[in-house]
């Protein structure tokens, strides 16, 4: 009987290795202790180990949505609308910050300005009837939603800046920001049309929202072609 009971432990710290791999590889894991493969650290690896809060995704930090957000966000791929400016795929993914599971159906609404910091529907900057830059993608079976946009301008008094807004079952489940490294943004900003708009103000270590929780809202960027991948796991709580 024990070491039946042995066998099948070592069978399920099998399989939780497996889903940890695959998990790792669509990036909605951040493992708070490292895992080993012994019978002592079984309870506290895997499913089980997240209950116990010893195995933890990251919970995507909630940032104010600001005053430019509409809900009449049209779903599509591409948000461009023809808008000048360096390309951008967005790879997002949303997991479940209990489960580390990732969660599919979910609606995620983003918005951002334009390269020169313009926002699409305000009536403050004279484009209420426009719907540039603002779109919704329902996640597939990996979480993952996808976007084709450019990299945004900046406006007084923010850094660069994306707004996501997580829908799931018709509640919000996550508010917040999306966030780039000041060191690429400078080397986009060098270039047409973001360059007639020097001496962007603030970087992110000068945004007051940007403090709170914006480091780990940081999208990882890759090259692609002309222009980035830029990719983030966000962890939600079902509400
Ligand atoms: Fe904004």
């Amino acid at each position: 009987m024990h070491d039946d009971a042995r066998i099948s432990r070592r069978a399920t710290l099998t399989k939780i290795g497996g889903i940890l791999a695959g998990a790792v590889a669509v990036g909605g894991w951040r493992a708070a202790e490292s895992l080993s493969a012994t019978e002592d650290d079984a309870a506290s690896s895997g499913p089980a180990g997240v209950a116990l809060g010893a195995v933890s995704c990251v919970l995507a930090p909630e940032q104010t949505e600001g005053p430019y957000y509409l809900d009449d966000h049209k779903v599509r791929r591409n948000i461009t609308e023809g808008k000048a400016g360096v390309p951008l795929t967005l790879r997002l993914t949303v997991v479940n910050v209990s489960t580390c599971k990732p969660i599919k159906g979910a609606a995620v609404d983003i918005w951002h300005c334009d390269a020169g910091g313009v926002y699409s529907g305000t009536s403050v900057q004279g484009t209420e009837d426009d719907r540039f830059l603002r779109g919704i993608q329902r996640t597939d079976a990996k979480g993952l939603a996808l976007f084709r946009t450019i990299y945004p301008g900046w406006y007084e008094g923010r850094t660069v800046h994306i707004h996501v807004i997580v829908h799931l079952g018709g509640n919000v489940v996550h508010t917040g920001q999306l966030y780039f490294p000041d060191a690429l943004t400078d080397a986009v900003y060098r270039r047409t049309p973001y360059s007639r708009r020097p001496n962007r103000n603030p970087r992110n270590a000068g945004d007051s929202i940007y403090r709170n929780g914006g480091k780990r809202s940081t999208l990882k960027l890759a090259k692609s072609g002309s222009g980035y991948i830029g990719s983030i796991s966000m962890g939600v709580q079902r509400s």
